[in-house]
């Protein structure tokens, strides 16, 4: 089975499954979008108005940000796979709690292990506190750090929220110097992990630059 078939059968799962807790209040499942086959894929925090409306992540103002961001390194949507950590629109966009955040985590955990990444993205504070529970987002964006996570060696860059940099000068100035850092991250990645085959990191979490 290919890996676009596996999630299509995890998508499946999740249109089926009526106790996910935000369903209810939205109109779709926004499940993700772009990549299955790459190594990098990019998790935010759940579906907004556009995002509820059209079923794809990442596609309201926040996303348009997102789209420059990736633009400014050369890459976009189709080198990347972008989900989230709820998969429906939580009511009045408020923040996603964390049994919601749980019972969508299942479904992301699969998303991840079919995908296989190398390295993740996350998009704001709460993807980051999946993989870094006691990092503050305000120290550590913009930096890669080596996660031992289910058993796999994954390096995890947080970012701040697009959204969070389109309220603040100051935060987007950071999330633009944040992404023009990555080419040198993920090239300071492979060579790393062509030299070493990647050796097990022996700390839970390294930071690699
Ligand atoms: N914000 C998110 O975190 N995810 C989306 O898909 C859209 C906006």
């Amino acid at each position: 089975m290919t890996k676009s078939e596996k999630l299509k059968e995890i998508e499946e799962k999740m249109q089926k499954d009526n106790d996910l807790p935000l369903k209810r209040g939205a109109t779709r499942l926004v499940f993700g979008v772009g990549n299955p086959e790459s190594e990098i894929v990019l998790v935010g925090e759940g579906p907004g108005y556009w995002e509820d409306q059209k079923g794809e992540p990442f596609v309201g103002n926040a996303g348009k940000l997102l789209d420059q961001l990736l633009a400014s390194i050369n890459y976009d949507r189709t080198r990347v796979y972008i989900t989230n950590v709820v998969h429906h629109r939580p009511p009045e966009n408020r923040d996603p709690e964390p049994s919601e955040i749980e019972a969508y985590g299942k479904y992301l955990d699969e998303m991840l292990d079919t995908i296989n990444p190398k390295v993740i993205l996350t998009l704001g504070r709460f993807s980051m506190a999946k993989f870094l529970p006691e990092a503050k987002i305000s120290a550590v964006h913009g930096r890669a750090f080596s996660v031992n996570w289910r058993s796999k060696s994954l390096v995890v860059v947080p970012m701040y929220h697009p959204a969070a940099a389109l309220r603040s000068g100051e935060v987007m100035r950071s999330e633009k110097e944040d992404f023009l850092k990555l080419p040198e991250i993920l090239k300071s990645f492979e060579e790393k992990s062509q030299k070493e085959k990647v050796r097990e990191p022996d700390a839970q979490q390294m930071n690699l630059i």
